[in-house]
């Protein structure tokens, strides 16, 4: 029989209020049930926003490096059950285990950043225009956190946002994607083991438009952090208006890589076929979009097209399985939907582009990689989000077509140049409107301690990773000290 969990509130494990349940199940055999969880709704949340709001008036008088402690413990025993956590997670979403498993690295890496932070948090004294009077700004924390996360990275994206938050002195209310609540209910599981006290970490299970919306909504909660489409970030910002809360918005990407024609072509075939393949084409980072340079094109395309249709799908938990599935019927049914449109629209498939049937694929959500030619940058599946694994090919001739051609879309996410001409690389940093820049690197591989975020739709200009994130999740306060005995007035009494 499957497992059954519970929403985690003021430290107790429990069922929703109204005892309704949902499953979670495998995309590589949707007919495993991985658990089945509490299907909650406002009167959950309004539980755990109270339990939040109680803990946070002890948490924040914690002394930071002792929060940082409590980071660090988490990292260890992410370490200590790394492999537990990846098997279950590619069992939740498809992933390949290599891949889950850099997965719950970055929490772990995540983990450890926060338990040194714990020991800076800085910030920052300045002269003041008076004698015998100090100025400084500090850090304070915000309140409670509403952590609204997708399914594509179960572990790092709920650790990107918790710790950072936690860590700062806030506590948290936390809702997993209904396709991913097994790993996230791990890591809080993990959290409360490591010493985070009842109330400080909440998390509260079921769908986006019952218990994501009540967070939203929720006039206690004072901040949100949310991954996951553009069409929800928008939809948030909307919802969050009259309360005038702070967002984070990490949202959609339309990701390309250019290869120009003095690029490492082998190098170059690595990386489009990891950036364009890895995670299934699930990432907010994957490479949809191959801008490649005329005088390359022919050669690059016969390399390409003979790996991808080597690829092999299957599931992940597999030691040769290359592609896993996507991660639900919905999912795709959209890659589906984007073969048809860009086929329509006039585009060339020359690899891939059906359900993968046969060979053990049958149970599972799995499609073939799937590859357009002659797609121009109007087209459809030039601009928008798949989140498959479709790679659109255009054709350019110069690095100035290829950085226009990469900018000429509503999203700023990731970016990605292969050259050899340090001229055109730092040409292109300069240029392309994005987020992420990488050279020689595909669109995907962002690290722990650097920031992370796009521009244009992407988001609403905040970064999460390394020590931005700590701008989302605290306060300035900012504190003058007059010793002087007397009152002295600022822009008046000094000129
Ligand atoms: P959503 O934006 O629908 O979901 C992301 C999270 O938001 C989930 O926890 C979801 O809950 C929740 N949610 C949904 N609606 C609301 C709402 N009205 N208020 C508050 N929370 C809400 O993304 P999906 O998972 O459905 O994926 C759809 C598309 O989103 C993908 O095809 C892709 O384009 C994009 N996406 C982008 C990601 C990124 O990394 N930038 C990651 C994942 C998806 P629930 O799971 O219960 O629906």
């Amino acid at each position: 029989m499957a497992q059954k969990y519970h929403n985690l509130i003021d430290g107790k494990w429990q069922d929703a209020r109204s005892g309704e349940t949902f499953e979670s199940r495998n995309p590589a055999n949707w007919s495993e049930v991985v658990g089945v969880f509490p299907k909650s709704s406002k009167v959950d949340v309004d539980a755990a926003v109270a339990a939040a709001r109680a803990a946070f008036e002890k948490w924040r008088l914690v002394p930071a490096p002792a929060r940082g402690d409590i980071m660090r413990k988490i990292g260890d025993l992410l370490v200590q059950r790394k492999e537990e956590i990846a098997r279950l997670m590619t069992r939740e979403m498809g992933k390949v285990l290599a891949e889950t498993r850099g997965d719950v690295q970055e929490g772990i890496d995540t983990a450890y950043y926060a338990g040194s932070e714990g020991r800076r948090l800085f910030g920052k004294t300045v002269p003041s225009e008076l004698p015998n009077k100090f100025a400084m700004a500090i850090r304070v924390p915000i309140g409670v956190a509403g952590i609204i996360t997708p399914w594509n990275f179960p572990m790092a994206i709920p650790t990107w946002k918790m710790f950072p938050a936690i860590l700062s002195g806030n506590t948290v209310v936390f809702k997993p994607a209904s396709d991913t609540p097994a790993v996230a209910t791990l890591l809080v599981e993990i959290m409360m083991e490591a010493g985070v006290p009842p109330g400080v970490v909440n998390i509260v299970h079921g769908g986006g438009g019952a218990v994501g919306n009540a967070i939203v909504q929720h006039p206690d909660i004072d901040l949100i952090s949310f991954t996951g489409s553009t069409a929800t970030g928008k939809q948030i910002t909307r919802d969050s208006a009259d309360t005038l809360k702070r967002v984070s918005l990490e949202l959609g990407g339309k990701n390309a890589q250019i290869v120009m024609d003095d690029a490492d072509l082998d190098l170059a075939l690595d990386g489009i076929l990891w950036g364009a393949f890895g995670t299934t084409g699930q990432r907010c980072t994957a490479t949809s979009r191959l801008i490649l340079h005329d005088k390359v094109y022919d050669k690059f395309m016969d390399m390409l097209v003979g790996r991808a249709k080597k690829l092999k799908l299957g599931d992940g938990l597999k030691a040769d399985t290359e592609v896993g599935p996507l991660v639900n019927e919905g999912q795709r049914k959209t890659v589906q939907s984007y073969v048809e449109i860009g086929q329509k629209e006039g585009a060339n498939i020359i690899a891939g582009g059906r359900i993968a049937q046969g060979g053990g694929l049958d149970g599972g959500w799995f499609h073939e990689p799937t590859i357009f030619t002659d797609v121009r940058p109007d087209m459809r599946i030039a601009k928008e989000e798949i989140f498959g694994p479709v790679l659109s090919v255009l054709r350019v001739r110069s690095l100035e077509e290829a950085v226009t051609t990469l900018n000429n879309t509503v999203y700023g996410l990731s970016s990605s140049l292969y050259t050899r001409d340090i001229n055109k690389a730092f040409t292109a940093i300069r240029d392309i409107r994005a987020g992420i820049t990488y050279i020689n690197v595909p669109t995907i591989g962002a690290e722990a301690h650097m920031p992370f975020g796009g521009v244009k739709q992407t988001g609403n200009g905040h970064r999460e990773g390394g020590w931005t994130v700590y701008d989302f999740f605290s306060e300035w306060k900012a504190v003058y000290v007059d010793y002087s005995g007397k009152l002295q007035r600022a822009q008046i009494d000094n000129y």
